[in-house]
């Protein structure tokens, strides 16, 4: 099933094939608030997918169905409470940064940025599909590079703490793109990865019992129509349970939290006027415009 949020926060149902969604929202426990604070009822629909997931299914089936390019898509995510990113996590990657890219951005390279570890990121970063990333000022005016990593998002059902890796796959809802926008150079990573917009995702969730092994997916993203990322999920150092097992082993986990699986080689610099594509096989695509300040974002 591809679940989506759209227009004031209502819950749908996506046929890709047919490019169409289907409001289930009536099926969903709890009045539905459009205000994106009282989000509860997104939380526990996430704990309680599985038992929910029929009710979904008939509604989906006997609803009417309304083109996608009729709706405004949003972040299929709302109030996650964390948004917790993956570094170094294939070893592509860890090479361009060692070999290239921190000298180039910070004239030194920090040997512990390249050992694979988690972070996390303000969830205030997260836009939609459709929306724009907007380079932050200060950076900007310093010279900074805004770089893209576009990277396999988990979205996490049920939560846990200590969740042993051979079982960690239950605890997933499903899969989406996740983009981590960065400024590069010095700096801790939760300031230079949490700025307004710095969080694409998209464009639905696939539940995961349609996707057989999340370890076998493909990740691109095209800027303006140049390949810039073009990797294997089978490449991570650390697989998506392993990941999981990892960061509940430090904090645990709650529904609706999302985990960022890492960016694949590839990354670079964005500029203003620049469209990314992202795109991951089995999920999706989604699109999103890059400008320069909040006053020139257009849809
Ligand atoms: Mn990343």
């Amino acid at each position: 099933m591809k679940l989506a949020l759209f227009d004031d926060w209502r819950v749908g149902v996506v046929d890709a094939g047919a490019e169409t969604i289907t409001d289930v929202t009536e099926v969903v426990p709890g009045a539905h608030d459009s205000d994106q604070l009282g989000a509860g009822w997104w939380v526990r629909m996430c704990r309680d997918f599985r038992s929910l997931r029929a009710a979904l299914e008939g509604a989906a089936r006997d609803g009417g169905a309304r083109r996608l390019g009729d709706v405004r898509l949003r972040a299929p995510v709302l109030n996650p409470g964390k948004v917790i990113a993956t570094a170094s996590n294939y070893g592509d990657h860890v090479a361009e940064m060692r070999d290239v890219v921190l000298e180039r951005v910070a004239g030194h390279v920090d040997t512990w940025l390249l050992d694979f570890d988690v972070f996390l990121k303000a969830p205030s970063s997260i836009v939609g599909p459709d929306d724009a990333v907007v380079l932050p000022a200060g950076p900007t005016a310093e010279g900074r590079e805004v770089h893209h990593e576009s990277e396999l998002a988990v979205v996490m059902s049920r939560g846990g703490s200590d969740i042993d890796a051979a079982h960690a796959l239950d605890h997933v809802l499903g899969y989406t793109i996740g983009l981590d926008m960065t400024v590069r150079g010095d700096g801790d990573r939760s300031r230079r990865k949490s700025h307004d917009t710095f969080t694409p995702i998209g464009p639905w969730i696939v539940t995961a019992d349609e996707i057989a092994d999340p370890n076998k997916l493909e990740v691109r993203l095209e800027v303006d129509g140049v390949v810039r990322q073009d990797a294997k999920t089978a490449d991570m150092l650390v697989d998506v349970a392993g990941i999981i097992a990892y960061t509940s082993s430090i904090m645990r986990l709650d529904p609706g939290d999302i985990i960022l699986t890492g960016a694949p080689p590839g990354v670079g610099q964005v500029q203003a006027g620049e469209v990314m594509i992202s795109e991951i096989s089995e999920i999706g695509t989604m699109r999103n415009p890059v400008c320069a300040s909040k006053g020139e974002v257009k849809r």
